[in-house]
């Protein structure tokens, strides 16, 4: 039965000689396993539509459930920045790695395609700081998640966050120093900041702002999102 699904492409390996099978994450089904036939023939018809971060219509036939084989597409945006920009392709790839993670074959989650199309456009589109819509995207992870960031208070005294910081990586909650468990860390005032200006800034607005110790932000979600969910980011 044919079946047209809306996705984007998160993952694109070599299949027999001349085919490739991709794996989608739609709208409708969640992820999917599709073979591309004849597409590494550089005339083939559906050539464009294996490549990653590929966003289209794709058409296809289902033998099974989890595996189906692609017979026509509308692609509608390649994203062709993120595969052409180093820094703007490893960021994207970070990103992706979390939606393989999350195992979601056969079940649709509208809203995190949403968060990630909406995602992946600023990415491409926008000239961001390097990792900056990662670490945005991390945080409204963990905020669909059901483990939200509070960054105003803390989590386990409600008292104001005024001194000493902690990431408790049990909970993945911010505490005050005497609200702090054996596994929390230590969170620099400067971190803290800028997680606070990067949760609070839409994401079409984070091209106009510059954090200058991004790395270690970028590191100390990676940490929870780690510890959250017991997988690692694709990092370099
Ligand atoms: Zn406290």
């Amino acid at each position: 039965m044919e079946e047209i699904l809306t996705g984007i492409v998160i993952s694109s390996k070599d299949y027999k000689e001349k085919d490739k099978i991709i794996t989608l994450f739609s709208v409708e089904k969640g992820l999917v396993n599709l073979i591309l036939k004849g597409v590494k023939n550089p005339k083939a018809k559906l050539k464009a539509s294996k490549e990653l971060f590929c966003f289209g219509k794709y058409n296809c036939i289902f033998k099974s459930s989890n595996l189906g084989t692609v017979i026509g597409c509308d692609i509608i945006d390649n994203f062709t920045n993120l595969s052409q920009n180093i820094d703007k392709y490893l960021e994207a790839c970070s990103i992706l790695s979390t939606v393989k993670q999350l195992n979601l074959y056969g079940q649709a989650d509208v809203q995190l395609f949403l968060e990630l199309m909406n995602t992946l456009k600023i990415l491409n589109y926008e000239n961001n700081q390097k990792n900056i819509v990662l670490c945005k995207y991390l945080i409204d992870i963990f905020t669909s998640m059901g483990y939200k960031l509070n960054l105003n208070y803390c989590s386990a005294c409600y008292n104001d966050l005024s001194e000493n910081i902690f990431l408790n990586m049990d909970t993945g909650e911010i505490t005050c120093e005497l609200c702090q468990s054996p596994n929390s860390i230590k969170i620099d005032k400067l971190i803290h900041k800028n997680l606070c200006i990067i949760a609070n800034e839409k994401f079409d607005k984070l091209c106009t702002i510059n954090i200058k110790n991004i790395d270690e932000v970028v590191s100390v979600l990676m940490q929870n999102y780690e510890y959250r969910f017991n997988k690692k980011i694709f990092s370099y």
